[in-house]
């Protein structure tokens, strides 16, 4: 990728691709962002002579740790573990922890990177920061990944503190992991410092709707852009990828708002439902018994399973991709238009190509980047560490309202961003803009860190 927006940002652009080699997906963020940000950059003289760019392109601190433990029959793993601390101009690093056997330095950076954005997005104050592993947890016992994980806090506990960093979970991190990670820190620093980590069990320092969160912002954040154009989610379907957390809780409100999504998938294939997604069957098949999403359909009349091929190629009018990233290519866009569809809102981080991105934004279609429709979770993850310090726990009601409260607001100023910026309706620019703004603000206020 190149990008020619103006030759300073070039020169940032160029220089970070070359001081991070072979990192693909580092790459791609970076120049979805610096691209956007330009017309800011342009108005903005002072950020150049601070250094704010090259600055920001540089993560704090990147750390790499060897993460050893035993198997069930006794054999001796390694993995490797990550945490890229990137942006604290605004509060301490927050971002979650993903753990998959694609991680690599790339992928925590280009999700660092874009977390610090999200965050400023928010309005609430936190930091930018993400980590994980390459570590599968497909098919581990539950006694293995408890070793896991107690293996991967011993060495996380020197970097991470409720004043400092505060990890969350991310895919393959779900409220189990994040307990036994919860109950190494605390017992390898002899306190219970529940704001250390967010996305904890309701019963020892968890927030209501932090687990749906994403999944709800995601569609909140949907029906305000059709409002926007004075329409609505009442009957619309919707085609959704991944079938984990923010995909199930996308879907719950979807459903709860009078749409309904008829697809789900995972690493081995996709199911179509034409009647809607049955959410309690999909939570028995992938949350309590951990199957692959073919067990969906071998369950559900009517159901059925494609191993190959694209889920996007499903007719539709809303899309929500909510698995990992790229994983919505140029094809799979076209595919989309040519059935019809109205809006596209990410779920993932970063899981449509910028070719993706270009194709629905000249055919008109709505596109929310993930930075900013799936900041709920990150927003509500704020909203868990300030009821950790208050020892309070808001009802669930109330939390939603607030989550609602929050997409709108986030909604509204990633639009303004846009036409202050000269795009309006353009989601892409308004959320980079609109994030980057606040952060650039704050490195400017606290001198040369
Ligand atoms: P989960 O682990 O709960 O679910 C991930 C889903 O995506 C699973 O269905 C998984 O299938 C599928 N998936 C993962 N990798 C691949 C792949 N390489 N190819 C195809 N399918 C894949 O994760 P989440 O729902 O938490 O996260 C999904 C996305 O949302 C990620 O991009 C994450 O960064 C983003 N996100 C999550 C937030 C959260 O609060 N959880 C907040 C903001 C963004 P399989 O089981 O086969 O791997």
């Amino acid at each position: 990728m190149t990008i020619s927006v103006s030759p300073y940002i070039s020169k940032v652009y160029d220089a970070a691709i070359a001081r991070n080699p072979g990192e693909p997906e580092f790459h791609q963020a970076l120049g979805e962002v610096l691209e956007s940000i330009a017309p800011v950059v342009a108005q903005h003289p002072e950020y150049a002579e601070a250094g704010i760019l090259e600055r920001l392109v540089e993560p704090e601190r990147q750390v790499m740790f060897r993460v050893p433990w035993v198997d069930d029959a006794g054999r001796v793993r390694v993995n490797r573990g990550y945490r890229v601390q990137f942006n604290s101009a605004l509060g301490p690093y927050k971002g979650g922890l993903r753990f998959h056997p694609s991680v690599n330095l790339s992928i925590i950076k280009f999700l660092g990177f874009e977390q610090t954005f999200k965050n400023a997005l928010t309005g609430q104050g936190i930091g930018g920061g993400k980590g994980g592993s390459d570590f599968n947890p497909h098919g581990t016992s539950d006694g293995e990944l408890m070793r896991f994980c107690q293996s991967f806090m011993i060495e996380l506990t020197r970097h991470i503190g409720q004043y400092t960093d505060v990890p969350a979970g991310d895919i393959g991190v779900g409220t189990r992991e994040i307990g036994y990670l919860f109950g190494q820190y605390r017992r390898l620093m002899n306190r219970h410092e529940s704001g250390v980590l967010t996305g904890k069990g309701l019963g020892w320092g968890g927030a209501n709707v932090r687990t749906e969160a994403t999944g709800y912002g995601v569609v909140f954040f949907l029906q305000e852009m059709l409002a926007k154009r004075g329409e609505t989610l009442e009957g619309r379907t919707a085609i959704v990828s991944g079938s984990g957390n923010v995909a199930t809780y996308a879907i719950a409100k979807l459903q709860q708002l009078g749409a309904k999504a008829i697809t789900v998938s995972d690493s081995s294939g996709y199911i179509v439902d034409q009647a809607g997604i049955d959410l309690e069957l999909l939570k028995q098949v992938k949350e309590v018994e951990r199957l692959r999403i073919s067990a969906y359909a071998d369950r559900r009349p009517g159901a059925h399973f494609v191993a190959s091929g694209r889920v996007w190629e499903v007719p539709g009018q809303l899309a929500i991709p909510a698995a990992t990233q790229n994983e919505l290519g140029s094809d799979d866009a076209a595919a989309l238009i040519r059935n019809g569809v109205v809006a596209v809102a990410e779920g993932a981080n970063m899981p449509s190509t910028p070719d993706a991105v270009e194709l629905l934004q000249q055919a008109g279609v709505l596109f929310a980047p993930g930075k900013a429709a799936n900041a709920g979770g990150v927003a509500m993850s704020a909203l868990e560490m300030s009821q950790n310090a208050a020892r309070e726990r808001w009802g669930f009601e109330e939390s939603e309202a607030r989550l609602s409260g929050i997409m709108s607001d986030l909604h509204a100023a990633a639009y303004d961003a846009s036409e202050k910026y000269g795009h309006p309706g353009d989601y892409v620019i308004g959320a980079n803009a609109a994030g980057f703004v606040r952060v650039a603000e704050a490195m400017l206020a606290q001198g040369l860190i």
